[in-house]
């Protein structure tokens, strides 16, 4: 049976229908989703089995329980716990799995373009037909044009903790051996990390702790004092996305466990057996350092997947973020048809909106106090009002917020103490180009994908009534479902055997073992099955009776 064929390239067409009643399943609406990450398993996990044809294309076969993925780096966790087979997940909606790769997206013609490779290692095309398309393909890892990165570890996928899980026996077996000399046992035993994000954090805290509880029980000829930890950030704090209180705990911490920070440090090279950096001076000199590497983090935080890339520049003037693809408050993308195509999670933004929104609360406050906006002053304090609104509104703003006080003295050009509305127009305009709207993280590609589930599931059950009130042109997302809105429900991350959460608002917490309980109940509820839930669960107790495993 020979596939048909068409689209603009005139490649074979993929059509499968699963179902006991083929032609029930062609009368559903294809739906297609791109990823099978945070974003699209959390779709998959709410949307109603009888509504759609589901097809999910994603070149893993896998979800990965990303959070975890420090502690499967260090024998923690194992791997296979973080891991879940998308199909199994799929089954619930009798959903189609196809591995390969997403390459482009022919709006118009409502197909997208996949590659894989055959048997012989040759690359093959097709398409897949949707009549709803999701887009949660997340994102890659940011070179920032660096030097050498081929020397360096990432921490993004399985493989990735495989390797360096290996990487860190291997130094570690090494530098036992008696032929090793000094200098290269020091070498072996220098763990750079660069990027004082989350990943990074936790990272350096896994492998701390694998460092202090397993060493000198497995390899009592190593010495604790000739291993070293660093921690390479360009910014003048570790987890600076995070409330003050928990990257200065974090910070404390890190000096007490002798875990190195390094902060307004910007790396340039990575050599196979260095790392070179410049660190700025508190007299504002900058000098350039190197340091020994046995082995190299690189987790400096993310920028757009290759097909992200393809489809903005596709969709021109309509896609003006080079971060992410815009999407409007219901999550469609900005560009494509109305209705048809969606994006979620770490590949996408909702266009943001900030200065609209700053526009109206200050139109509030003039109307409140009985003037006209355009003749409002705004005082320091009004502007602290303000700014404490962006902070509800966009959490993940709280480092630029450290800048909003500052700004209101910059903008204020005629030094009055006040800003008046053409002062504040131009202040509006640099936040909103510098704000992205949503962090990129697993809680909110979650949120997304549960709000498209519900919407997706309400229009099943409205779409057949809109049709045949001839409403097919009106803007069925609006009609049938709320806008988006993202809910901060803090931030965590641990830190040696501690946790530190942020909670947004100004709340934040730090503490000992209870808090890494509480940390890892709180992922354990996130997590997607009873199943990894269960494997988590036994490596934990198995770490805490017999060490970690120490094999490569
Ligand atoms: P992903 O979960 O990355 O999924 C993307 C999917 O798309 C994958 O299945 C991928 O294979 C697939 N894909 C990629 N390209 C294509 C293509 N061309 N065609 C088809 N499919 C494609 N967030 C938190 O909230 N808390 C944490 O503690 C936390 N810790 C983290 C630790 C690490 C080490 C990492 C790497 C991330 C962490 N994150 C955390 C961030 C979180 O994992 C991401 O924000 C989240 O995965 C985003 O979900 P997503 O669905 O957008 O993308
Ligand atoms: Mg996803
Ligand atoms: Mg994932
Ligand atoms: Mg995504
Ligand atoms: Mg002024």
């Amino acid at each position: 049976l020979q596939p048909r064929r068409g689209g603009p390239k005139n490649l074979p067409i993929a059509e499968v229908y699963i179902d006991d009643d083929e032609a029930k399943a062609k009368a559903k609406p294809r739906l297609v989703i791109l990823g099978g990450g945070w974003g699209g398993v959390a779709l998959l996990k709410d949307l109603n089995p009888d509504d759609y044809n589901v097809t999910v294309i994603s070149p893993a076969n896998y979800f990965l329980f990303t959070p975890m993925l420090p502690s499967a780096t260090v024998g923690t966790l194992e791997l296979r716990s973080l891991v879940e087979p998308i199909r199994r997940i799929l089954s619930r909606v009798n959903g189609h799995f196809i591995r390969a790769k997403a390459e482009d997206v022919e709006f118009s013609h409502k197909l997208v373009e996949v590659s894989q490779f055959d048997h012989k290692g040759k690359e093959v095309r097709f398409y897949v037909p949707y009549d709803k398309l999701v887009i949660a393909v997340g994102s890659a890892t940011n070179p920032h044009g660096v030097k050498g990165l081929e020397n360096a570890f990432f921490l993004k996928d399985i493989n990735d903790a495989r390797m360096i899980r290996n990487k860190v026996i291997q130094n570690l077996e090494l530098a036992c051996l008696p032929t090793t000399s000094d200098e290269e046992r020091k070498r072996l035993l220098s763990f750079v990390v660069s990027g004082g994000g989350p990943t990074g954090v936790e990272f350096a805290a896994e492998l701390y702790d694998l460092l202090n509880e397993d060493l000198t029980r497995h390899f009592p000829r190593l010495l604790r004092n000739e291993i070293s930890v660093h921690i390479i950030q360009s910014r003048g704090h570790i987890l600076n996305t995070y409330d003050e209180t928990v990257s200065k705990y974090a910070e404390e911490r890190f000096a007490r466990d002798q875990v190195e920070v390094l902060t307004n440090s910007r790396v340039k090279e990575v050599q196979p057996d260095k790392i070179i950096f410049s660190q700025k001076q508190e007299d504002g000199t900058v000098i350039t350092k190197e340091l020994p590497i046995g082995f190299c983090l690189w987790s400096t935080g993310v920028s757009p997947t290759a097909l992200s890339q393809k489809l903005a520049k596709k969709l021109g003037d309509f896609q003006t973020n080079r971060h992410a693809l815009e999407t409007d408050t219901h999550l469609r993308l900005n560009g494509a048809p109305l209705g048809d195509v969606y994006a979620i999670g770490d590949c996408s933004t909702v266009q943001n909106n900030v200065a609209d929104s700053i526009v109206s609360f200050l139109r509030k406050l003039a109307w409140s106090r009985g003037i006209e906006p355009e003749t409002l002053q705004l005082h320091f304090s009004d502007w602290r009002t303000v700014a404490q609104d962006v902070k509800k509104r966009f959490p993940q703003a709280v480092n630029h917020l450290k800048r909003l006080d500052k700004l209101f003295f910059e903008f204020d050009k005629d030094q009055s103490g006040t800003l008046d509305f053409g002062e504040l127009r131009e202040l509006l305009n640099q936040i909103d180009s510098k704000l992205t709207s949503l962090p990129a993280t697993a809680q909110r590609a979650h949120q997304q994908g549960l709000y498209l589930a519900h919407k997706f599931n309400k229009m099943a059950k409205i779409s057949d009534a809109m049709l045949a009130n001839d409403i097919r042109d009106g803007d069925l997302d609006a009609a049938v479902y709320k806008a988006f809105e993202y809910r901060h429900l803090g931030s965590l991350a641990y830190i040696g055997n501690s946790a530190v959460f942020d909670l947004g608002e100004g709340w934040s917490m730090a503490g000992g073992l209870w808090a890494v309980y509480a940390w890892r109940s709180v992922y354990f509820a996130q997590s997607v099955s009873f199943r990894t839930r269960s494997l988590m669960a036994m490596d934990w107790m198995k770490r805490g009776l017999f060490g970690r495993d120490l094999v490569a």
